[in-house]
This record gives structure tokens, C-alpha cells and sequence, in this order.
């Protein structure tokens, strides 16, 4: 009887748990499993510029709906790193921008869409009108602040250190663990390593751990996925990251450091996409350095790129939408300036000094 009454008191607690921090609820449980018993055409969607999270949760989820028989194509909106080119089945993505008539009949013709690591339509850049017009129901799983309503099943938890993590969470909410092969486990533990900066940033809880346990007894192998990951430089980019830390500048009274690499230096050091991945990180490692930002230059689309760091509670998020048309999380964002290098340092000169007491209190 004790037994009994523990579980339902556990079983009611989780509920309300769910209900109330986002967490996936029984209702949209029962959704998902009651459309995904039937055979599915699916199309799987990260963000612009997809990174290891990005990639591994669309990935990993593909390999899962495969094994479940549905019909599965992740749809990229553009190119991701090198870095990443390892991954199981990354050889089956398409991708929006090269293969635009194949990318935009598969979203066409998909009876659900997943949408996976972003929170809002725009975030998929050129892709955007196309999942506008699409007619099939979809599903977010993501971990971002302020996740818009464009979907059936919105599965939203920004407390989460990764959508891979979530990715898992969906997995195992179905009952159907089961099915995670090592090449699932593979992409999902990859996410989960380089959204957590190597299992160190605050979202990494011990669940995370007990993950990542498991998708290692499930066959990711964790000393490969690292080499994979982080062995692969090119002397080129390890001179570039010497441009970098060589450009950074420092601000103690505000606790910030900053990076900015112009568009000609990212040609002298053969830039490919990816090679900066990291490198504003650089910044938070200074004793007493709270915000680290890099600013880069990108002439082909006329912006300069963001990326905003932070530890502790000042919230990049926050900076990031405020001043530089952005956002991501508390401690990790990325934004974007239409202005030149110059102006636009020159402009976050200016409002850092609105920041001060925040920062340096
Ligand atoms: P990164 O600096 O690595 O590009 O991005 C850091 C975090 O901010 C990631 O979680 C990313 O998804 C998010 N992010 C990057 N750029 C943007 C942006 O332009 N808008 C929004 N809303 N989020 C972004
Ligand atoms: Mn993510």
C-alpha cells in the first residue's frame, strides 16, 4: 500500500513538474505517439549555420523516426563545419541552399516537421517562407528563451543543457529508449558535448551525466567523438585563433573582453566555416572577466556576426536582443550588425557604458 501510494504521489508530482517548468506533458506525449503510429513522411529542421547540437538532435532523431519506418530527411538551411562532416548518416542531409528544389519539395511534402535547437521561425534565415508554407503539423524540441507558437507540440525547456538532451527526454517519454543504436547515441552525445562546452557550463546537471552514461552504453564512444570534435584543426586555424586572441581587448572596469577579426584577416588564414567556433570563449577564461563577446566580419552578407558570452546571472540573451537584432540564452548568445567593424565597436562602446553598474557593481 505504501508502495503504491509513493509511486502515484511520485507520478503526481512529476505531472505537476512538467506542467509547470515546460516540461513535456502527458497530452502532447499521447499526440506525438498517436501520430507517430502511423507511417510519417518527416521532414527534420535545425537553425541557420547549424552547430553540434543542432545537428546531432536532428541526427539522432532521424535515426530514431527511421527505425520507427517512417520517411525521414533532415533539411539543412545552409552548410555546418567540417568538424561535424563525421557524423552518422550527415551524408544524407539536404542542404536548402545547394539543393533548393529537392529541400523545398521534401518540406512540401512532409506530413510533420520537427524543428529542432531554435525557438522561432526566423532563425532558419532563407528556409523561413518555405516552413511558412508548408502545410503539415509541426513539432519544436528546444531549449532557447522565448519559444514563438508556430507548432502542434511544442516541447520547450530552457532549463535543458542541450536539444540533444531533449532529444533523449522525447525518446524516453515514448517508452522507446529501446531503439537508441550507437549511431544515435553517437549524434546525441555529440550535441550534448558541445553545447555544455565539454560537460562545464551551468545547464549541465547530473541528468545530463546520467545521459550521457547511458548513450555511452549505447555505444557512443567518447574519447573517438572528442578527437573527432576537437583534434581536427588545420594549422591555419590555429594561426587564425592567434590573430584573435592577438586582437582581443580588454575592459576591467566593465569585465569584458572582446575579439573582432575583419573579413581580410579571415582570408589571409584560409577561413572556412566552423574555424572561429570556440574562440570567444577565450575571453571568459581571464581572471575576473565576466562578458566576452567576438565580432566578425562577414562582407559577403554585409554583417558583422556576434557571438556574446557570459557566466553568471548578465544576461547576453537579454544584450544580445536589446542592441544587436539577436538572442540565444542567459550565458551564450549570438547577434548580428549591419553597420562597418568600426561603427559598430564604436556603437557597443557606447552602450556598455549603459551596463556598467551591471556589470561591475
Ligand atoms: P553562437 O554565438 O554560437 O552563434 O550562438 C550562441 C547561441 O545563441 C546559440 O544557442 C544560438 O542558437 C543563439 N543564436 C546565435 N545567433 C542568434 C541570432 O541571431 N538570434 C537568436 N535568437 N539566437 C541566436
Ligand atoms: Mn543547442
Amino acid at each position: 500500500m505504501i508502495i503504491a501510494s509513493k509511486i502515484r504521489i511520485n507520478r503526481v508530482t512529476s505531472i505537476l513538474y512538467y506542467c509547470i517548468f515546460g516540461r513535456m506533458n502527458s497530452a502532447d506525449i499521447k499526440t506525438v505517439k498517436s501520430i507517430l503510429s502511423q507511417p510519417q513522411k518527416i521532414a527534420i529542421i535545425p537553425h541557420r549555420n547549424p552547430d553540434g547540437d543542432a545537428m546531432g538532435s536532428c541526427l539522432a532523431l532521424y535515426g530514431f523516426l527511421k527505425a520507427k519506418g517512417h520517411t525521414v530527411k533532415v533539411v539543412a538551411p545552409n552548410d555546418y563545419p567540417k568538424f561535424l562532416k563525421w557524423m552518422p548518416w550527415n551524408n544524407t542531409v539536404i542542404n536548402f541552399e545547394r539543393e533548393n528544389p529537392k529541400a523545398k519539395a521534401t518540406i512540401n511534402e512532409a506530413t510533420l516537421i520537427f524543428t529542432l535547437d531554435f525557438n522561432d521561425l526566423s532563425r532558419v534565415g532563407q528556409m523561413e517562407s518555405a516552413l511558412q508554407e508548408a502545410t503539415a503539423d509541426f513539432i519544436m524540441i528546444d531549449h532557447h528563451q522565448q519559444p514563438g507558437d508556430y507548432a502542434k507540440v511544442t516541447y520547450s525547456d530552457v532549463t535543458m543543457s542541450s536539444t540533444c538532451e531533449m532529444v533523449y527526454n522525447f525518446i524516453d517519454f515514448l517508452e522507446e529508449t529501446s531503439l537508441i543504436d550507437a549511431d544515435i547515441a553517437t549524434n546525441l552525445y555529440t550535441g550534448i558535448l558541445t553545447d555544455t562546452g565539454s560537460f562545464k557550463y551551468r545547464s549541465t546537471s547530473s541528468k545530463t551525466h546520467r545521459v550521457v552514461a547511458e548513450l555511452i552504453d549505447k555505444g557512443a564512444n567518447n574519447m573517438e567523438i572528442h578527437q573527432n570534435v576537437f583534434d581536427t584543426n588545420s594549422p591555419s586555424r590555429l594561426h587564425l585563433l592567434g590573430v584573435a586572441l592577438s586582437n582581443m581587448v580588454i575592459l576591467p572596469e566593465y569585465k569584458t573582453a572582446y575579439i573582432t577579426l575583419s573579413q581580410d584577416e579571415l582570408d589571409q588564414y584560409d577561413f572556412k566555416k566552423g574555424d572561429t567556433e570556440g574562440f570567444v570563449n577565450y575571453g571568459l577564461t581571464l581572471e575576473g572577466i565576466i562578458f566576452a563577446l567576438i565580432f566578425i566580419e562577414n562582407r559577403e552578407e554585409g554583417i558583422i556576426k556576434i557571438s556574446l558570452r557570459s557566466v553568471g546571472d548578465f544576461s547576453v540573451n537579454e544584450f544580445a536582443r536589446e542592441h544587436f537584432s539577436g538572442g540565444g540564452h542567459t550565458n551564450a548568445a549570438g547577434g548580428r550588425s549591419e553597420v562597418s567593424m568600426d561603427e559598430t565597436i564604436s556603437k557597443f562602446n557606447e552602450i556598455l557604458k549603459t551596463y556598467k553598474s551591471k556589470l561591475n557593481p
